[in-house]
Parts: structure tokens; C-alpha cells; sequence
């Protein structure tokens, strides 16, 4: 097979100062007992094998203290989600006090409309993504109706222009300048789910507010994976799940961001319940609500540990890496991905992620000319794990925590024999 770089998979992998950390996951295997080749980290990233650990921790003080746990517990369950505030505003470029876990993506997409997309007659429209992922779809169209207004009318969608793949940057901020007025909220995804397209979430903001918008993302295709700014670059919210690249576990708990400058903003529209409530008078009870500053006064409910506790062993091992050095690796990982797929693949196979760095992650699109589904079928009973997306798309996922250039190699040598074969 054609090599892409000078520098052999091997070498490559021998000067990747973070390939030890593939070591502290589980890695899927095939029947021979090999590893697998992963690439579905943006689906469900895998295992830390400190989870268990963490997770038993907590199952033995439940076990030795019942409800004395939310005291007594190495770990007290009272303000257990504090412990993993820090790490995650280190992750995605915020304050602590604009950070909390809570619920999963989707809820907390909900909770945020509730506060931040309040329409007008005026201004009543969402700008979103036209090939946004489902549920956002769902999410914005169902607040639309929920009050009163017609998604045909005030779900303002924008698409790649005839021909391309992705949106250009350009013509969402045109969009922006010449439709901002009638547009109450921006929502758009840090990556997209299909094309892996990076959207450049600073300059979407600032033609948001210069309107007047209120600017909003879905991170779920992000957290994990790029290097954010959320504060600086004045996003107003922002949402996540964190069982794809944060590897938090199966239906891990979510992430939610509110800009420090909602923080003492207590006439936003708002869903309450206890746990909002300010902590010091919480367990008085009494029934006049006092918010927390911040965040964590939209959490609702006292949160569940357990998934916490999962998430607190990934955020530990991505804190020891460190999301620069991931994010530096991630762009080798993915360029050698890139160069190996255009060189052997030809015109059997299009890459529709963009090309620049800085408008994708760590994943790559593979639009297959051909019998895409029944190629990617042949790929998965090779041991490689990665995904199908209808219409015709295979993604592939490398990431910097566990995958290695030799795996990229690996799938490249696989997609080609099988293409060709085809
Ligand atoms: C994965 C994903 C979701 C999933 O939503 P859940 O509420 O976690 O089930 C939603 N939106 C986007 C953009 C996603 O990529």
C-alpha cells in the first residue's frame, strides 16, 4: 500500500509521546483475541479501566453508609458533581461557575430553550444547521410549537450551497447579517454529526450578537475533541452528552454551559426544582425558591452519582493529557488519515469533512461511490468498528486517547482491498 509519509505507522506511533494512554482503556476485541480497530469514539467512546474503581467506590459507601453516604462517603454525594466542575470547564474553555453536569444532551437542550428562546412577533425564528442531528431538530421544532409559533415559519434552516458538502463559513455570517433581526436564537452544532465539519463557533457568535441573537451550541461531537473558548468567545449556552468523545460511559450524564453573564440574571424564564435552590438553605424546605448564581441553578434534581462517578474517571485521565496535546496528536492522527485515504482510494471514495484544521475534529466522512453500506458491512467483519450514516457515509473516528496511527494504516489497508475488490 502507498504510504502517505515519510515516517512508517510504526515510527509515527513510537514518537507519539501519548500513546500510553491507550493503555488505560479497554479496547474491544476480535474473535482471534486481537484488538479491534475503533473508530466509533464519536458514538461511544470506550472504557477507562479505572471506571470500575470509581464507580465501586461509591457502591461500597452506599453499601456500608446508606443515605449517611451524602456525608460520611470518602466521597461525600452531597456535592459530588462539584468535584467534576473544574475539569470539564478546563475542557471546554470556561469558568467553573458556568459549568455543571446534569441530565442528559437532550433534556438540558430543552432546559436552556425554556431560558434562552423567548420569541417574539418580531423576532420569533431559530437559525439552525439544515442537516442538524435529529433530536436538536426535534428539540427546536417542538419549543417552536410549544409556544405557539409554526416550525415552517420560524425554523430558519441553512445548507451547503448546490454541489458542496459542507456550509461555508461566509455564508452563515451573510445569513446572520441580512436575516439576524427576525431571528431570536442561533443553534448550531461545534461539529456536525455527519460531515465532521468544525463550525467556527467565535465568528457565529459575534454576527449572532452584533443582530441581537442569542447564540446557542450542541457540543456533542465537540466536548472532547477541540479546543474551545467557550467563555471568550461569549456563547451564551452550550449542551453536551458525554458518552461520545468524553467517553463518560452508555447514556452518561450530560454537560451544560451558561455564560457568567446569565449567571445573576434570575428573570430568565426558568424550570425549578430543588436542586437549583441555593445550598446553604436548601434542606429548610421551605417553599419560596432561592436560586443558585450561576449554572447549577438549572439543575433540577439531585444528580446520579454513580454516572458521575464514571464521568469523574474519564475527566482524570483527559486532565493528565491534556486537551492541547490531545488536540495536537488528534490533527496527526487525522492529517495521516487523510493522506493515506486520498492516495489509495482515488476517485473510489470523497472525503466531505473540510480539509482546513480548524473546521473539523478528529473525525473524517467517507462518501463511498458504490455499495456503501454492503462495503461498510465487509469493513466490520474485518474488526474494524466505525459507522454508517444514511445516505452513504462511513464515519471514522480516530482519537487521540486510544487510537493509533497503526490502526489508521490498518483501516486504510482494509477499505482498500475491499473497494477494490468490489
Ligand atoms: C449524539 C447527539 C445527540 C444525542 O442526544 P441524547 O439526548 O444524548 O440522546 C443530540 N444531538 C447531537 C448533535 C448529537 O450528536
Amino acid at each position: 500500500m502507498f504510504k502517505a509519509d515519510s515516517l512508517s505507522y510504526h515510527e509515527l506511533d513510537e514518537k507519539d509521546n501519548l500513546s500510553s494512554f491507550r493503555r488505560k482503556f479497554f479496547v474491544p476485541k476480535k474473535p482471534d483475541g486481537s484488538d479491534v480497530i475503533y473508530f466509533a469514539g464519536n458514538s461511544l467512546g470506550l472504557q477507562p479501566k479505572t471506571v470500575r474503581e470509581y464507580v465501586e467506590q461509591e457502591l461500597k459507601d452506599w453499601e456500608i453508609f446508606g443515605v449517611e453516604g451524602h456525608y460520611a462517603a470518602k466521597n461525600p454525594w452531597m456535592p459530588y458533581h462539584e468535584y467534576l466542575t473544574e475539569q470539564t470547564a478546563a475542557l471546554i474553555g470556561a469558568k467553573p461557575m458556568e459549568v455543571v453536569n446534569m441530565n442528559t444532551l437532550t433534556v438540558n437542550l430543552h432546559l436552556m430553550l425554556v431560558s434562552f428562546y423567548r420569541p417574539t412577533k418580531e423576532r420569533h425564528k431559530i437559525l439552525i444547521e439544515g442537516h442538524a442531528f435529529p433530536s436538536d431538530h426535534y428539540a427546536l421544532q417542538s419549543q417552536i410549537r410549544f409556544h405557539g409559533f409554526n416550525p415552517a415559519e420560524s425554523l430558519l434552516e441553512i445548507f451547503p450551497r448546490e454541489g458542496e458538502n459542507y456550509l461555508r463559513t461566509e455564508d452563515i455570517l451573510e445569513l446572520i447579517k441580512k436575516e439576524g433581526s427576525s431571528i431570536a436564537l442561533i443553534m448550531f452544532a461545534g461539529v456536525n454529526y455527519y460531515t465532521g465539519q468544525a463550525f467556527e463557533m467565535d465568528k457565529i457568535t459575534k454576527a449572532g450578537h452584533e443582530k441581537g441573537c442569542v447564540v446557542g451550541f450542541d457540543l456533542a461531537h465537540a466536548a472532547g475533541n477541540l479546543v474551545m473558548a467557550l467563555h471568550d468567545w461569549d456563547i451564551d449556552f452550550a449542551v453536551w452528552c458525554s458518552y461520545k468523545y468524553m467517553n463518560g460511559g452508555p447514556g452518561a450524564i450530560a454537560g451544560c454551559f451558561v455564560h457568567e453573564k446569565h449567571a445573576l440574571n434570575f428573570d430568565l424564564p426558568q424550570l425549578w426544582g430543588w436542586w437549583g435552590h441555593d445550598k446553604v438553605t436548601r434542606f429548610l424546605m421551605q417553599p419560596k425558591y432561592v436560586p443558585i448564581p450561576g449554572v447549577e441553578r438549572w439543575q433540577l434534581s439531585n444528580p446520579p452519582i454513580l454516572q458521575l462517578a464514571s464521568l469523574r474517571a474519564s475527566l482524570d485521565i483527559f486532565e493528565e493529557a491534556g486537551i492541547n496535546n490531545l488536540r495536537e496528536k488528534s490533527e496527526k492522527l487525522t492529517g495521516y488519515a487523510e493522506d493515506l485515504l486520498k492516495e489509495n482510494l482515488g476517485d473510489k471514495a470523497e472525503i466531505i469533512t473540510p480539509e482546513d484544521k480548524n473546521q473539523r475534529g478528529c473525525q473524517l466522512s467517507i462518501r463511498i461511490i458504490g455499495d456503501g453500506r454492503r462495503i461498510h458491512e465487509k469493513i466490520n467483519s474485518e474488526g474494524v468498528i466505525c459507522d454508517w450514516r444514511e445516505p452513504d457515509v462511513i464515519r471514522i473516528a480516530p482519537t487521540p486517547l486510544y487510537n493509533t496511527f497503526a490502526d489508521v494504516y490498518g483501516f486504510v489497508e482494509i477499505i482498500k482491498k475491499i473497494i477494490d475488490e468490489e
